[in-house]
């Protein structure tokens, strides 16, 4: 069984809402670090207001500030999926040593691929919930800005980030800044690329057959 999984992938790729499968049908504990930040804004944290300075414009925090947020989670967990990080090379090559010291490292890495032009269309459409954190798509699911939450009744919304004008920015500081870490995961043959463009369940069933066969190789090998 694969125990520690990381998902890449642009933004709106669907990686929140596949950690989040993955952690329901495996029990694997799900953490995202956009959502942490988003929490420790919400929570007025000194933390928080750090991040606020580097995410209102779609720009990446620094890798300190991650980081932190990310031992501060694992703080003796054994397994996990993140989705959203690492974001930057020196992220990953400071997960790396990080997870060596622990005596831990990573199992599989999945990048999930999509388009630019589906990427812009899904940002534009995403509704996400303030209170549990639910992400819905307005052309999937029939909703509007203020629907109710399915899950927990308060009023979706969208995300300060998903404007046109952020949009630019997070994609050419996805091109340049995580690209290069599902190179350095390639390179350490950890790497799986996966459609990101079929639907959620769809998605959901390759990372599923994904992970049951390399399950598979491992009892027979
Ligand atoms: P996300 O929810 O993953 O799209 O993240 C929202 C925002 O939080 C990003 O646009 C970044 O500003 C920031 N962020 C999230 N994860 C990271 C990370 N690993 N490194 C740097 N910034 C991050």
């Amino acid at each position: 069984m694969k125990n520690r999984l990381v998902l890449l992938g642009p933004p709106a790729s669907g990686k929140g809402t596949q950690a989040a499968l993955l952690a329901a049908t495996f029990g694997l504990p799900a953490a995202s670090t956009g959502a942490m930040l988003r929490d420790e804004k919400s929570r007025g944290t000194v933390l928080g207001a750090e991040a606020a300075r580097w995410t209102a414009k779609g720009g990446l925090v620094p890798d300190e500030l991650a980081l932190t947020i990310v031992w501060q989670w694992i703080d003796g967990r054994t397994r996990f999926v993140f989705d959203g990080f690492p974001r930057t090379l020196g992220q990953a090559q400071a997960f790396d040593v990080g997870l060596k010291e622990r005596g831990l490292e990573l199992d599989v890495v999945y990048l999930l691929e999509l388009s630019n032009d589906t990427v812009r269309e899904r940002m534009c459409t995403r509704l996400t919930c303030p209170g549990c954190g639910a992400v819905f798509n307005e052309t999937f699911h029939a909703m509007s800005e203020g629907t109710p939450c399915p899950a927990c009744g308060e009023a979706l919304g969208r995300r300060q980030d998903d404007t046109r004008e952020a949009l630019d920015r997070r994609l050419s500081e996805y091109r340049a800044e995580t690209l290069p870490v599902a190179d350095h995961y390639e390179a350490l043959g950890l790497l799986r690329k996966i459609d990101a463009s079929p639907s959620r369940d769809a998605l959901f069933h390759s990372l599923y057959e994904d992970l049951s066969e390399t399950a598979r190789e491992e009892v027979g090998s």
